[in-house]
């Protein structure tokens, strides 16, 4: 027998906690788990530019013939633009050179693997917590990893000495995810002060930067969230990112996300191409077309990328509104003082809930959490947020 000795893995927490949600008949259960934008209706939408883009592409395609191993050569250009800035040396200098990959995971594996191919260095320093995949990606890919303390639970802020005082340990060679904004699981971010020292320590210990940049335009803006990498790009010639298209143009399942890779010079730049077009090409030989096309048309045609632009800002600002919304109601409801909540960016919020306390409000008020206390904010809207504000003030009581 083959088979025989495999052991059943353990249910994914959040997918698991998505099966119970289904199953649970109260018509005003919540679904706070998932990490997908909701629009006021609670519904994940397709965009309108995406649309409008996919009506261009089903009239002009003519052929489903392979892509290049990388993808198209637009949708790489078109994705630097949107990480370093239209005016970045980085766009089209020949320093940095990228690949379509399946969604920001496939880029994060690609990128691993890359990694672990080419002898790039041996382990990774991953921030705890995090979006529990970046371990699961390390190991699989064969690099170590160690983890660096990032959320502060008493003033529920970055714990950012503690954070450089672990990196310290990190010798020269390792390298070091961040998340670009939006972390998750916390939505705390570094300020941009915090933004200079994290670049200077890295380009000081000669660690290598890995950016996870999976929620460009859901913090503050397109140009704002990308602040952080931009200062690390500005401080460090070497660098590698792993973007993601999944939420900012809402095509979870069409998997479009980028690797890019930062060298010092042209004649690298070329070399690491040529290798990571070997990455890419034994993962997945090369990448699926439709979502890249979706994505090419809509950030090269002025009128969609303003469209695209205006539904971003929309849903960035249906999810801050949602912050400060909750934390009013919160207020309300006696729960006490919240107001950490409207600090922290993008799709999550860290609640400060303990794995008690989440399995009260599953239990008792259809709420459904991860057990981090990990909200999904983008799940909140006008109809549900009394009845959820409620439940929270009664068992934190
Ligand atoms: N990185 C982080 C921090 C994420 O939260 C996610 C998705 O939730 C990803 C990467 C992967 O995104 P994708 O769906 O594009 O693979």
């Amino acid at each position: 027998m083959f088979f025989d000795h495999i052991e059943a893995a353990p249910a994914d927490p959040i997918l698991g906690l998505t099966e119970t949600f289904k199953n649970d008949p109260n018509p005003k259960k919540i679904n706070l788990g998932v990490g997908v934008y909701k629009n006021e209706a609670g519904v994940t939408p397709i965009l309108d530019c995406v649309k409008q883009a996919e009506k261009l592409i089903f009239e002009t395609e003519t052929t489903k013939s392979y892509l290049p191993i990388t993808g198209l050569p637009e949708f790489g250009r078109l994705t630097r633009e949107l990480i370093f800035g239209a005016d970045s040396e980085l766009v089209d200098g020949g320093r940095a050179v990228t690949c379509h990959c399946p969604g920001g995971t496939g880029a994060l594996r690609i990128g691993a693997d890359f990694i672990k191919q080419q002898n790039v260095a041996a382990k990774m320093w991953i921030s705890d917590p995090t979006w529990a995949n970046h371990y699961q990606i390390a190991t699989a890919a064969g690099l170590k990893f160690e983890r660096y303390p990032y959320y502060d639970r008493a003033t529920h802020g970055l714990a950012f000495e503690r954070m450089l005082e672990t990196l310290n340990q990190a010798e020269e060679g390792d390298v070091v995810v961040l998340h670009a904004c939006c972390h998750n699981p916390t939505g705390i971010d570094p300020t941009v002060e915090q933004w200079e020292r994290i670049a200077d320590f890295i380009s000081e210990k000669k660690l290598l930067p890995f950016i996870d940049f999976a929620y460009q335009g859901f913090g503050h803006g397109i140009e704002e969230d990308a602040q952080g990498l931009r200062i690390i790009a500005s401080r460090c010639k070497e660098m590698i990112i792993a973007s993601s298209y999944s939420k900012n143009l809402g095509l979870y399942n069409e998997r479009v996300g980028a690797l890019t890779i930062v060298s010092a010079d042209k004649e690298t730049a070329a070399r690491v191409l040529s290798q990571m077009k070997i990455a890419v090409r034994t993962a997945i030989s090369n990448p699926p077309a439709h979502g890249e096309k979706v994505v090419t048309t809509v950030l090269s045609n002025n009128e969609l990328r303003a469209l695209w632009e205006s539904e971003l800002t929309a849903m960035r600002e249906r999810i801050r509104n949602m912050r400060v919304l909750l934390v009013e109601k919160l207020k309300e409801a006696g729960a006490g003082d919240f107001d950490f909540i409207t600090e922290q960016n993008g799709m999550f919020s860290f609640s400060g809930l303990n794995k008690d306390q989440v399995e009260i409000l599953r239990k008792e008020f259809s709420i459904y959490i991860v057990g981090s206390g990990r909200i999904c904010v983008a799940g909140i809207n006008a109809e549900n947020v009394d009845a959820l504000a409620k439940a929270i003030a009664d068992v934190i009581k």
